[in-house]
């Protein structure tokens, strides 16, 4: 057994880096190599009005394409006609995306303010939403890219990213996460490293922690029955961070997760390791 480890670490290299799957649709992942930029420093690269991340491309299949690639999260609202823009260090890049069909869900939620917030729920929401998105927007450059995750907790997936959505009959926004059903209590963990920048108690969130991983890569985690950790807490990956619940805008208890790259939801099945 031994001997089949060392044969194979000397086939792959022990730094390979396993990038998101991409998928260049609304809500997906774009990887593009940034053929020319050979800049020694990070790259300053911008999508819309957010900063990318960047990556060595050394031990990615990108290796002979460029020394950099951008892991581009491309938001659910972007529009198939139009070119996706991509600038780094004065350079231009484009791609285009192709359509994906998401589907319909309807839903009942017991709580008819979560349907029909009152103006006060309304003025709530907006200040909650202006914290969690300074979150969003973090900025950290660690030692070690984040580009992948494990699972934050275990259970089936009870909701789909994307999905069109019906609250009680009525269109709202689109699904921004992925639903994991557990029992209430169901240990949350840190799925990858990284640092807590934001916790609260929030209208339609209920409970939630978000996640800084470097690199403009953030997950949020919603609906908790307790949350364990501080803003300012360093997490390494299976650091328990609270437990799934119920709270806010739910039909049961299960954990919603997000994951953000530039400040863009996307769906978080790409960056599954296995
Ligand atoms: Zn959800």
């Amino acid at each position: 057994m031994r001997t089949l480890i060392l044969f194979l670490s000397l086939l792959l290299p022990l730094s390979a880096l396993a990038l998101p799957k991409e998928s260049r649709v609304p809500g997906g992942v774009a990887l593009l190599p940034l053929k020319g930029i050979n800049t020694a420093h990070l790259p300053s690269t911008w999508y819309r009005s957010n900063r990318v991340m960047v990556i060595p491309s050394i031990n990615t299949e990108f290796a002979d394409q460029a020394k950099w690639v951008a892991v581009v999260g491309i938001p659910l609202s972007a529009k198939i006609t139009e070119q996706q823009h991509v600038r780094s260090e004065g350079t231009s890049f484009y791609f285009s995306i192709q359509d994906k069909a998401y589907e319909a869900q309807y839903l009942t939620v017991p709580n008819k303010r979560h349907v029909d917030p009152n103006p006060e729920d309304v003025a709530r929401w907006q200040r909650e939403r202006t914290k969690m998105n300074k979150a969003f927007v973090a900025w950290s450059e660690p030692s070690q890219p984040v580009t992948t995750f494990g699972l934050p907790t275990q259970g089936p997936f009870s909701s789909a990213f994307g999905l069109k959505r019906f609250f009680n009959e009525q269109p709202r926004k689109p699904h921004s996460g992925l639903d994991i059903a557990a029992p209430q209590g169901t240990p949350i963990t840190a799925p990858a490293a990284g640092i807590v920048v934001d916790t609260g108690e929030y209208f339609f969130n209920g409970n939630t922690v978000i996640i800084d991983h470097g690199f403009g890569l953030t997950t949020l985690y919603c609906h908790m029955s307790r949350i364990d950790v501080t803003e300012g807490d360093q997490l390494k990956p299976g650091d328990i961070i609270g437990a799934v619940g119920k709270t806010g805008r739910v039909t049961g208890a299960h954990l919603h997760w997000s994951v953000s790259l530039n400040n863009t939801r996307v769906d978080p099945t790409l960056f599954l390791s296995e």
